[in-house]
């Protein structure tokens, strides 16, 4: 066998194959210029042009233009009358902003675990959680992964509730054949510079509901009713926030929308390469579609069998050590999230506004984040790597394939990290 770069052997990936993302081009140099020349600098024409055109492009009536996903995600909150000590139903693993939204309008989230296959949330777990408070339940397309829409739904009209979608990293991935976005009475999308389609920030808020739609405008920019693009008359008719997106930004993310669809085929392709290249690696479990899910591959994330490896005791530490490996051979993976949600302080310290709110407020009731009701969620977090870069575009199948042959060399010898301190 091959020596393991971390032993000193050679790296299996070489320096400067895998490209950085997004690939920028003629279109999106001419696209911020023209903004730049274009006098408008604030929420401008270009900003009015990508709401339009982002909706168009996902299936949806109505799309307001964010400066982050996170912002998109209160809206939502807020445009789904989700008000102070409501509970709020959500993943227990994912990014801290698809909770943390919650409090940011007065609620107060309540965790369900994951279920392992998905890595979302179970959806069988959703309604045990359902309580006289609840308002609510964002679905976290973790991954790009859809959630099981149907069932979501089918809870929410049981128990009259809405649903926000957090598609931040899920721009394109389908649930029987439908877009993301499209399911919930509302979504969010991010276009941070990981996420597949990049502003460097930035986001959408989209809905087809013109009652939410308006809320969400509200909250969007200083509690107006009427948009820069309108007459304004400079009113805050109810709590606002400065929510806008920027002109050059809007800029950017039209020329990258106009090749998104060439970026998710790429994506496709590279993520069914991956799946080929890695099918049989010991003690690695693939990221996999579910029945109906189509996923947009936006982190391609694989688990570790810590059993068959002998660590179910020590998972996290020998997680780190493959990782360390792997880094060691040129593959570009990372840990993504090392704390389950309810594991971060804002929640176990209660410390969200101070003085005990939301929790304490009057209308709330208490809620309890002891950790052991997430267990899932845990095994995950401690076996999990995931990989973005390698099989963006414009990285093709040499990217994959040498990536690949990095992770198998590492796996197969897995048992000589136990030398490693
Ligand atoms: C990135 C992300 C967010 C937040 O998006 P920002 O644009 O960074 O505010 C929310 N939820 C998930 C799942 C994300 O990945």
């Amino acid at each position: 066998m091959e020596k393991l770069a971390i032993f000193g052997g050679q790296q299996t990936v070489p320096e400067g194959l895998i490209k950085s993302w997004p690939p920028i081009d003629d279109t999106d140099r001419k696209m911020v210029m023209a903004s730049l020349e274009g006098g408008k600098h604030a929420f401008g024409p270009n900003c009015v042009a990508f709401q339009k055109e982002f909706a168009d492009w996902n299936g949806n009536q109505f799309a307001i233009n964010t400066n982050s996903g996170t912002a998109a995600l209160h809206m939502g909150i807020a445009a789904c009358g989700c008000g102070a000590g409501d509970e709020v139903i959500v993943t227990s693993y994912s990014w801290s902003s698809s909770a943390t939204c919650i409090l940011h309008h007065n609620c107060i989230p309540v965790f369900v675990d994951i279920k392992f296959e998905t890595m979302n949330i179970d959806e069988d777990k959703i309604e045990a959680a359902v309580t006289p408070k609840t308002k609510a339940i964002v679905a976290v397309h973790l991954h790009g992964l859809p959630v099981n829409m149907d069932k979501v739904m089918a809870i929410a009209k049981r128990h009259k509730l809405k649903v926000i979608e957090d598609a931040c990293q899920a721009h394109g991935a389908l649930f029987q054949g439908r877009k993301v976005g499209t399911w919930g009475d509302c979504a969010a999308f991010s276009f941070n510079q990981n996420k597949c389609l990049c502003t460097g920030e930035g986001g959408m808020f989209v809905s087809n509901d013109e009652t939410i739609y308006n809320n969400a405008k509200q909250l969007w920019s200083f509690g107006e009713t009427r948009t820069p693009a309108e007459d304004r008359d400079y009113h805050a008719y109810a709590l606002g926030w400065m929510y806008r997106c920027n002109d050059l930004t809007a800029a950017f993310g039209r020329a990258q929308l106009a090749k998104m669809d060439g970026y998710h085929d790429t994506l496709a392709a590279n993520v069914k390469k991956m799946n080929e290249c890695l099918a049989g690696t010991p003690h690695l479990i693939l990221p996999e579609n579910y029945p109906g899910a189509e996923g947009n591959g936006y982190n391609y994330t694989m688990r570790f069998d810590m059993e068959a490896l002998g660590h179910a005791d020590d998972p996290r530490e020998f997680r780190d050590k493959i990782v360390r490996a792997l880094k060691a051979e040129g593959v570009q993976t990372s840990v993504w999230q090392n704390f389950i949600l309810p594991a971060m302080t804002v929640f176990q310290a209660k410390n969200g506004y101070g003085k005990g709110c939301p929790w304490d407020c009057s209308h709330a009731q208490p809620v309890d984040y002891d950790l052991s009701q997430y267990p899932m969620a845990q095994k995950h977090t401690d076996s999990h790597t995931g990989m973005t870069q390698p099989l963006r575009a414009p990285n093709g199948l040499d990217s994959v394939e040498a990536t690949a042959a990095g992770i198998r060399k590492v796996m197969e010898q897995a048992d000589k990290l136990n030398d490693l301190e």
